[in-house]
């Protein structure tokens, strides 16, 4: 079978500068009117980054010091330091096009540079990933013990999804940076390498998933709330969804972690933020190192312990997915959380 050799106008139309500036995650909202602060180096208070029509292309242009312009790829050549043939790869991904027939777009390649860590586009997402039905749903939601319509807000939110991961089905926590992405299986079991949480391929796990939402609603939140994994992940939705409207739940995929994302401190400036440690000594050293980002990135930052949470066998709270079949007898603790002073 042979393929159709993809031309770069079409990977233009399949996704256009607007759309591909959102899934690099260097604005959360579509810069199409005016200058905006340039994604692209470090720039305080100017605003030198534009984007326009060209007959029937979009191109963008820094005025500032990046002082260079161009198309979508010329964008991904600057943001991934590499070159226009590497940038093209990485565009095709994006766009959803397999790289082999993406070939025919290399007349302008220029010798490649050493590759970066990580890439936006590199997550290894499945194939089938979809939003899920309401039966999904409604399946995590048993799973995990919390409110079907803390599951539904995360799947409204971009932030839950389905599809096949390790030739299981699965759930999906992500977000609109694509930065990075973990999977656990719909009936709870681990898969086969006796793991119950798979990372997929490519994560950048600096990238607090759930951060990133559609329609520019990130920058609506004041108060954030972070956890650790994808399980307390949903058992935050379910208790931000009972106290605190107004507040985001966001996850650091694991205690190893221990830098934040700028481009995600640059979300958080200024902002609210309540870590909710697991309580083991790996937990809490990570919040100790993910606390002093905060700060730094101008947050106020309170630590909600799980432990002043009795559970009804006597035991002490370890995560807060501990916690979600106890309403309503933690509710009093909880509204600590979700209200309490910052200090
Ligand atoms: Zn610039």
């Amino acid at each position: 079978m042979s393929h159709h050799p993809i031309t770069l106008e079409e990977l233009k139309t399949r996704l256009p500068l607007p759309e591909l500036l959102l899934r690099l995650g260097l604005f959360d909202y579509v810069p199409v009117v005016g200058t905006y602060r340039c994604p692209l180096h470090e720039e305080k208070h100017g605003a030198s980054f534009s984007i326009f029509r060209k007959d029937h292309s979009w191109l963008w242009k820094c005025h500032g010091a990046c002082g260079i312009g161009g198309d979508e790829v010329a964008l991904i050549a600057r943001e991934h330091e590499c070159s226009r043939k590497e940038a093209i790869r990485w565009y095709s991904l994006l766009a959803g096009v397999q790289f082999p027939e993406a070939v025919a777009l290399h007349q302008r390649a220029t010798p490649s540079h050493t590759p970066r860590q990580h890439r936006p586009g590199e997550v290894a997402f499945p194939k089938d990933l979809s939003l899920g039905s309401r039966e999904d749903l409604q399946t995590v939601a048993d799973l995990r013990r919390v409110d079907f319509w803390a599951v539904a807000t995360m799947q409204q939110n971009g932030v839950l999804a389905f599809g096949t991961v390790c030739g299981e089905r699965c759930w999906i926590v992500l977000d609109q940076a694509r930065l990075c992405g973990e999977a656990r299986r719909m009936n709870g079991a681990a898969f086969a390498t006796g793991a119950k949480v798979h990372t997929l391929r490519g994560s950048d796990k600096s990238w607090p998933v759930g951060l990133l939402l559609p329609r520019d609603l990130t920058s609506h939140f004041q108060k954030f709330l972070l956890v650790e994994g994808s399980g307390d992940l949903v058992a935050a939705y379910h208790w931000a969804l009972r106290f605190g409207q107004d507040c985001l739940p966001i996850a650091l995929l694991g205690a190893g972690i221990k830098r934040i994302h700028p481009r995600a401190l640059n979300h958080l400036h200024g902002k609210n933020v309540r870590i909710v440690p697991q309580d083991d000594p790996a937990g809490l050293g990570a919040v100790e190192s993910w606390q002093l980002q905060l700060r730094q990135a101008g947050c106020t930052v309170y630590i909600f312990q799980i432990t002043q949470i009795t559970l009804p066998d006597g035991r002490k709270g370890k995560d807060l997915n501990d916690t979600t079949t106890l309403e309503p007898e933690v509710y009093g603790k909880l509204e600590e959380l979700f209200y309490g002073n910052n200090r």
